[in-house]
């Protein structure tokens, strides 16, 4: 899986689980997803989070407000009990790659809702030319992409040709 469908996945995940809280009797309203590095240094400096690894940074992280109806129809805002306990569980269940902030040992955050990082982003961290968002354009232009190795024989500066001598 590349990091635009890691990050997609994470979406429909987030669907689902937004669906899901209307049987646990919560009503959610959205916080933050994607943070800038400057929002997240923003947050660290007002001790609304820790670190500048965030998922938040890469798209795989959401912040959701959850609400309980009352009696006369109005929506009490509430950071636990057991509607948000189900909703954090069923979260998990949703792919082990999933982690609720709930179930952190300190610095709980009921409201996180993050996708960890997998293999595929541990590998790419670690390649010259990639980085967070992607690997940057190849030297030669778009046309280097490996999808269009067959057609770009020799144009792609430092590459060779796997389908040379197929
Ligand atoms: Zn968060």
């Amino acid at each position: 899986m590349n990091y635009n469908q890691e990050q997609a996945v994470f979406l429909q995940h987030v669907g689902e689980l937004i669906r899901k809280a209307r049987d646990y009797g919560l009503v959610l309203t959205a916080g933050e997803l994607y943070r800038t590095p400057e929002q997240q240094a923003l947050h660290i400096k007002n001790g609304r989070s820790k670190t500048m690894n965030s998922r938040h940074l890469v798209r795989m992280a959401i912040d959701l407000n959850f609400f309980e109806p009352g009696p006369d129809n109005t929506l009490k805002l509430v950071y636990d009990g057991d509607g948000v306990a189900r909703l954090g569980a069923f979260w998990e269940s949703l792919d082990p790659a999933n982690r609720w902030g709930g179930n952190w040992p300190s610095f709980k955050d009921t409201p996180h809702f993050e996708r960890s990082q997998g293999a595929f982003e541990a590998g790419i961290f670690s390649q010259a030319g990639a980085g967070p968002f992607g690997p940057r354009p190849r030297a030669g232009g778009a046309n280097c992409s490996r999808t269009r190795w067959g057609q770009n024989a020799g144009t792609c500066p430092g590459m060779s040709n796997p389908y040379k001598n197929s």
